[in-house]
């Protein structure tokens, strides 16, 4: 532990700076916010023409039926003049906001609130009402816009299937949610900060992985049915094969649910979440509506894929790493008055004792960080794109796979074997059939500029993918000869 703190402490030297100098940091994260949403515009701009293709790639032509295919054209170019306008608008907001004080002012507020009950002075309580003061304050611009997407958008195109009722009631539930869960969450974060001084670091790192664990159990068990319904599969033949698959794999599935994804929309998709020992698989009952249960099998396949290689739990350590980066350059902002008055915090918030509020300095810290956050999404997404085709290779090898499982158990009956492993050697041509008619249903954009989606997708494109099939297809019928 000790080597740990000397380390951080010779991050805190380089920089020391940020203690002591007037640095415009309004400008610079200004300055960073438009790049990176000016950048954003420029990647839509470069997507935008291909909405105009009239045919789509060779390899999909024949997925399409008549008509199909200009329906998707359509979609993504009205949801790509969305995403521009709502870009440009959101930033702008932000960026006033910024520009005019909104940070001190809220602090402020939540100052005068609390005096108005009798509790001024306690720093937690101001933190927790300013952050709920920002987060309730902050939403409010965007409502118009997520309404519009829902009500106008989404059902121009034939995809909501949310009411306005529906619509008020989830945006309240989200706001309960953010407060039950976010309050005591927040205050125990700043009490680590209040009792384990400079050497938070270890303590936050703990006290966030037991948040995320526990959310890996809360979340289904207790947030999930607020919004949709959750029943047990109710297709027999789906629910044996995803049951063979499971059993055949040793994946420890102990419940299968289908949800009614339909309630608010009709894009269809497919999850397991759960503890290393007892897992549990969602599929939307949209999905099930849309394809044959063989083809729903396959697309279980890759997720089982995601299981088997572990995606998850290397994508929580990859994030802990992230999150114990930026713990570690914190204590530099910390305790950094220029930096508060930079952002127009009165002297008497920034040179508090003994130290300015905990809260707002990692909130403007946080904004500082704007263009390494850019950075480290665009590598997340890289991530996840391999984590894709590795469970995409994973579908098209189970028949191998499993006949080695098989195999290598006491008495195994080869025969017998083989003709179990056989339903499964077309399980990637199954794949590509379901990634397919998922595409097409969902009007999902098939001509994608390269340089969009390296920066904005967290999956290979379709044609990427069946060409990513096909390889993985022709390697395998060359190790079976
Ligand atoms: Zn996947």
């Amino acid at each position: 532990m000790d080597i740990l703190h000397t380390q951080l402490a010779n991050v805190q030297k380089h920089l020391a700076f940020v203690q002591t100098d007037e640095i415009d940091w309004k400008f610079f994260v200004q300055a960073c916010s438009w790049t990176v949403t000016l950048f954003e515009s420029y990647l839509l701009l470069r997507q935008y023409p291909l909405y105009s293709k009239t045919a789509p790639p060779p390899a999909l032509k024949d997925s399409f039926e008549p008509g199909q295919f200009e329906k998707s054209q359509a979609y993504g170019k009205d949801k790509a003049k969305f995403a521009l306008f709502s870009g440009l608008y959101k930033q702008l907001v932000d960026s006033l906001l910024l520009q005019f004080g909104f940070y001190a002012w809220a602090w402020r507020i939540s100052g005068v609130l609390l005096s108005a009950v009798g509790k001024e002075g306690y720093q937690i309580l101001q933190s927790i009402v300013f952050v709920f003061t920002l987060y309730f304050l902050s939403t409010l611009p965007t409502l118009p816009l997520s309404a519009y997407s829902t009500f106008v958008l989404e059902e121009k195109h034939g995809f909501n299937k949310t009411t306005p009722s529906l619509f008020v009631t989830d945006l309240f539930k989200s706001y309960a949610i953010a407060v039950v869960l976010g309050a005591p969450f927040l205050a125990i974060f700043l009490k680590i900060f209040e009792w384990a001084g400079d050497r938070f670091v270890p303590w936050l790192m703990a006290f966030m992985i037991t948040f995320q664990l526990s959310m890996v159990i809360l979340y289904p068990t207790v947030i999930q049915p607020l919004f949709n319904k959750l029943s047990p599969l109710s297709n027999a033949d789906l629910k044996a094969r995803i049951e063979n698959l499971a059993s055949k794999l040793d994946f420890p599935l102990t419940h299968l649910y289908e949800i009614d994804g339909s309630k608010r929309s009709s894009h269809s998709n497919a999850y397991f979440f759960g503890l290393p020992w007892s897992k549990h698989i969602v599929i939307f009952d949209t999905l099930i509506a849309q394809s044959p249960p063989s083809e729903v099998e396959a697309v279980l396949a890759h997720e089982l894929g995601h299981w088997y290689f572990m995606h998850p739990t290397k994508m929580l350590f990859i994030s802990q790493f992230h999150i114990f980066t930026i713990l570690a350059l914190f204590p530099a902002f910390l305790h950094a008055p220029p930096l508060l008055t930079a952002f127009d915090f009165p002297k008497s918030v920034a040179f508090a004792k003994p130290g300015p509020p905990t809260i707002v300095a990692f909130l403007l810290f946080q904004m500082i960080l704007t263009p390494i956050e850019a950075v480290v999404s665009i590598a997340m997404n890289a991530v996840s794109r391999r984590f894709e085709y590795e469970a995409d290779r994973f579908a098209v090898e189970l028949e191998d796979r499993v006949r080695q499982r098989l195999l290598a158990k006491e008495g195994a009956d080869k025969e017998k074997v083989e003709k179990e492993v056989s339903e499964m050697s077309d399980m990637g041509p199954r794949l590509g059939r379901a990634l397919v008619s998922l595409h097409v249903k969902n009007l999902s954009t098939v001509w994608v500029d390269w340089m969009y989606s390296a920066y904005h997708h967290s999956h290979p494109t379709l044609t990427e993918r069946l060409k990513g099939l096909e390889l993985y297809e022709a390697a395998k019928s060359k190790k079976a000869n």
